[in-house]
């Protein structure tokens, strides 16, 4: 290059932490706990490799161990016919639509699903999406826009707050399920703002307890508002059978405008959906950046779920497994003086343990001692609420229910005395 030509920089002088990432101070941050763990000599409980599919029990390094850290809620993700659908799939369509489904990445079995998903939850229509990730962000970022206000429950999902920052929107939570002060909210400030959005969880991810949808249901109609649940959690594990909490809540899945799920958790494939009115759909289908910009679902993926959802439609039993399991887990846990958060009625029971170094001890003993459940700690909750969270699967057998939670109390206690006797 010919220097003289180029122009300086200006100022000349940028610091590193602008432009280099291993000055990056959020960078530095990740690194630090990285270190930390070395220095008590803790694996990174992160990128964990498993070696297969994971249910009720799952491989690590060729070690089988009793498995609480997949949301396989049903088994569904290793299931025969789930298996041969998306090889047959595979076979028909080949792996990939290599196109949006605008252009050219459409084919009969994504309607298929749409109608099939559409049904099985009682809603108008329903669209694909690559997950329930870039459904949530793409959908709130898109319908939202300066001059808008969305309220969402402080235990959302991170994709509802980057869609929600996204959209230019004002973005203001609301406490837990505290569904009186959302009311408060929206009759202070509905009035300065244009579309509204309140936007809750069927199921929560990190505390395993269910939004009160009645009451935001009352609310949405009452104040004018969107209202979008997001059941990435619920659909294929609430209700009867399955069909997540309108059934659970008998709620009409019109009630709400917008839903959003996730094809990665009890359907046992990857995707995920949104789901309402024709005409939201319709709209979403030919403006959302997300879903026009993006490549049509994998035909394998696609097949899965279609093939899964008809499985639950056929196997109710199931259901009433998975919650049998769930509230044996928390019935145990309690007699055994674990804390279990808000967890109620869901297959996701939390084990709270309040400080992330413990909760990733806990978590390495646990596994040595055969039981794999993940730690989750700042900043996905707040360091205080640091926990072990276990998802129970459909195909827990009851001794492994009870095998856990003994190893879990035992090292629970044991670890507890050991504080407490070097901090004294
Ligand atoms: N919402 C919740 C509550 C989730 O737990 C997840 C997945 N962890 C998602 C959305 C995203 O779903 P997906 O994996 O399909 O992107």
């Amino acid at each position: 290059l010919a220097t003289d030509d180029l122009r300086p920089s200006v100022p000349s002088e940028i610091p590193q932490e602008m432009f280099g990432f291993s000055a990056l101070p959020e960078y530095r941050q990740v690194r630090q706990i990285a270190d930390q763990l070395n220095d008590l000599g803790l694996p990174n409980p992160y990128f964990q490799v498993l070696d297969g599919p994971t249910s009720a029990t799952a491989s690590i390094g060729g070690k089988e161990v009793i498995n609480f850290a997949g949301y396989n809620y049903l088994g569904l993700a290793e299931h025969e016919e789930v298996k041969q659908a998306a090889i047959e799939a595979i076979e028909k369509l080949g792996t990939s639509t290599s196109g949006s489904r605008l252009i050219s990445g459409e084919r009969a079995i994504h309607r298929e699903l749409e109608a099939d998903l559409a049904k099985f939850m009682g809603a108008e229509a329903s669209m694909l999406m690559s997950g329930g990730h870039a459904a949530n962000e793409t959908t709130i970022g898109h319908l939202l826009r300066t001059g808008d206000l969305i309220v969402h429950d402080s235990m959302a999902h991170s994709s509802i707050i980057t869609g929600a920052n996204l959209s230019g929107a004002r973005r203001r939570p609301y406490p837990h399920n505290d569904w009186r002060e959302l009311d408060e909210i929206l009759h202070d400030i509905r009035k300065d703002y244009r579309r509204v959005l309140i936007v809750a969880e069927g199921v929560y991810g990190m505390e395993g307890d269910l939004c009160p949808l009645p009451e935001l249901v009352e609310i949405r109609n009452r104040h004018k508002t969107w209202l979008m649940v997001n059941e990435a959690h619920s659909l294929g594990t609430m209700g009867p059978t399955g069909r997540g909490v309108t059934e659970y809540f008998g709620i009409n899945a019109n009630d709400v405008d917008i839903w959003i799920g996730t094809l990665s958790k009890a359907l046992g494939s990857t995707g995920g959906y949104v789901a309402g009115s024709h005409d939201l759909i319709d709209y979403l289908k030919h403006t959302a950046s997300g879903f026009v910009y993006s490549a049509g679902l994998a035909p394998p993926a696609t097949a899965a779920a279609q093939a899964a959802l008809k499985l639950i439609e056929a196997n109710p039993g199931w259901l009433t497994r998975l919650h049998q399991n769930a509230d044996m887990v928390r019935d145990l846990a309690k007699k055994a003086g674990l804390n279990i958060g808000g967890s109620d009625h869901s297959p996701i029971v939390p084990i709270i343990v309040g400080d992330s170094m413990m909760t990733m001890i806990l978590a390495q003993k646990l596994l040595a001692d055969g039981v794999n459940a993940r730690p989750l700690t700042y900043p996905a909750v707040e360091e205080s609420a640091s926990r072990l969270r276990l998802f129970v699967n459909a195909h827990h057998t009851q001794d492994q229910i009870r095998q856990t939670i003994n190893k879990l109390a035992a090292l629970w206690s044991k670890l507890q005395r050991e504080n407490h006797a070097s901090a004294g």
